[in-house]
């Protein structure tokens, strides 16, 4: 497995092996779980070669949010990948991959505005921004992106599309604890409390969907997941159904998503459910 941070030399060891089938391709800002791990085998049964980025893109990260607590496990990540058979890993270093001057970025409108980009202005920028130029570095055929941040694969659709990257895009379902909690990097950050807490999260989300599916209208169950969620200790960002595709809040179509983000403590969970739709 070839782990490096440069760019030239990605390519190099990339080239000769594009004659082989696709290159798949899986970004990811590490301390890998097996949600990541997931996307992982996803792409290795896509592509011929498998490439894995690990970068903590300081440019996603708000002034007030968690860049310098990120964490960061390189050593145990590499592990992992060498387990599931991954061609190249790219950890570029933050000062090289943003020189000095470094002064392009990508905005994607409309699907970045809501949601996740109303709570926090310039994220989307530095997710478009940093695939973008990762997107150029790795060349991948295959991009596999997650279920979990929904909204960021919207948007990395919509840019796919509109700059005209010859990628196809892989979504991902969301990998789930057995309770329910959608994995995540930050849940290592949750006390032994609050991550028992934290299971009443994905409960609520699919209780609204299920009675959605039943006929229930939509805002009377946003304002009871909302209320649960609340009563169950959880401050709300938002507790929304939206077209998964546009991210804009729509009424209960089949293929909708409930998406939510609630903060427990100083911590932020993130998570969505599927809507099949009334029956
Ligand atoms: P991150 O390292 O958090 O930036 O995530 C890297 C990729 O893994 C993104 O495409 C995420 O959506 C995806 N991912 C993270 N957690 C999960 C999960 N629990 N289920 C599915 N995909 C996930």
């Amino acid at each position: 497995m070839l782990v490096t941070a440069s760019i030239p030399e990605l390519r190099a060891a990339l080239a000769p092996r594009r004659a082989l089938g696709p290159v798949g391709f899986v970004p990811t800002m590490g301390a890998l779980h097996e949600g990541h791990l997931s996307l992982v085998r996803i792409a290795r049964a896509e592509a011929a070669t498998v490439v894995v980025s690990i970068f903590v893109n300081p440019l996603q990260f708000g002034p007030s949010e968690d860049l310098a607590k990120y964490p960061r496990t390189l050593e145990a990540d590499l592990a992992l990948l060498r387990k599931e058979g991954v061609d190249a890993v790219f950890a570029p270093a933050a000062a090289e991959f943003y020189p000095p001057g470094f002064a392009t970025t990508v905005h994607v409108a409309d699907v970045s505005e809501g949601g996740e980009g109303a709570v926090r202005p310039g994220h989307f920028v530095g997710v478009a921004t940093v695939v973008a130029k990762l997107f150029h570095a790795v060349g991948p055929d295959v991009a596999v992106f997650g279920r979990k941040d929904l909204q960021q694969a919207a948007v990395v659709r919509r840019m796919i599309e509109d700059l005209a990257f010859p990628v196809r895009l892989v979504v991902a379902p969301v990998s789930r604890e057995e309770d329910g909690l959608a994995r995540s990097s930050r849940n290592v950050y949750l006390s032994a409390d609050e991550r028992r807490t934290a299971a009443a999260f994905p409960r609520a989300l699919f209780s609204a969907a299920r009675r959605i599916e039943g006929g229930e209208p939509v805002p009377a169950a946003q304002d009871r997941a909302r209320r649960e969620l609340e009563e169950a200790g959880f401050a709300v960002d938002y507790a929304e159904v939206v077209d998964p595709v546009t991210m804009r809040p729509t009424g209960s179509a089949p293929g909708a998503a409930l998406a939510a983000a609630v903060r427990l403590g100083k911590i932020r969970l993130l998570d969505n459910v599927s809507i099949e739709g009334p029956r």
